[in-house]
């Protein structure tokens, strides 16, 4: 089995967990900026740097535009409290625990309940090559049936499956997931999918034809850019784009990193 690859931005080991804090409280601010939350409710999770069998989620009952890198919880694979204070709901551990149980490269999940994104989750031919967004993700993403909340520990195991090898997921009649060897890389994989969400929904509701990209053209695309999986360091996603947004961030209200 692979290594865990823990991404640490600083270059500095004793620092890395409160980046990774940081970074996790950032994705929150900027989720809720782009319109990803849902009450106080679902999760977005960072493995430990410290210990690659813990990882970081967030507290019940804290809404994402006022989460801090304090206020994170640390649990471990088996969902025990290691670190903070707050409940942890026990559908987010399931979720995230299955994918870093199984995935030992990949740092970060998101997860979300966006309108256009469930709604794309209901459709019965998931999400179609309409636009460049969605190719990136063209045979390179899972399906996850619908097992209603996710409280039982076994379907952590079908959910790592549904994932396979994937760096996004649709988990049908419920939510969009994407993963990452970084904060920054699941919250940019996140953006595009949402995007390419919010087009094929408004293309279906246009009522007029619609036109998907012909199956050799989403081939040859996707050996063109190369896909999440194969991409190069330089133009993996996130590494442009994540700096920007932080900068967003520290300009307009730096109080994330409290
Ligand atoms: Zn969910």
């Amino acid at each position: 089995m692979a290594q865990p690859v823990v991404a640490i931005h600083d270059g500095d080991q004793e620092n890395a967990e409160q980046t990774m804090r940081v970074d996790l409280a950032a994705a929150f601010r900027l989720a809720d900026r782009f319109g990803w939350s849902q009450l106080v409710w679902n999760h977005i999770t960072a493995r430990s740097p410290d210990n690659p069998g813990h990882f970081l989620i967030n507290p019940m009952g804290v809404r994402w535009d006022e989460m801090t890198a304090s206020m994170l919880v640390k649990v471990d694979i088996d969902g025990n409290v290691i670190e903070g204070d707050g409940l942890v709901p026990k559908a987010g551990f399931v979720i995230h625990s299955g994918i870093f149980e199984a995935r030992p490269e990949i740092n970060a999940v998101v997860h979300t309940h966006t309108n256009d994104g469930i709604a794309v989750t209901a459709l019965e031919d998931g999400l179609q090559p309409l636009c460049m967004e969605a190719l990136f993700f063209y045979d390179n993403i899972g399906y996850h049936d619908f097992e209603g909340t996710s409280m039982e520990l076994d379907e952590r195991t079908r959910l790592a499956t549904s994932l396979g090898a994937n760096k996004a997921m649709i988990l049908r009649n419920h939510g969009l997931l994407t993963v990452g060897s970084s904060v920054g890389e699941a919250f940019t994989l996140m953006y595009w999918l949402e995007r390419a969400c919010e087009v094929q929904m408004k293309v279906m509701a246009s009522n007029a034809a619609w036109r998907p990209v012909p199956k050799a053209m989403c081939e040859h695309y996707a050996h063109q850019e190369a896909d999440p999986r194969d991409i190069t360091e330089d133009f993996r996603p996130g590494v442009h784009e994540w700096p920007a947004l932080v900068r967003l961030l520290d300009r307009d209200d730096p109080s994330y990193r409290d």
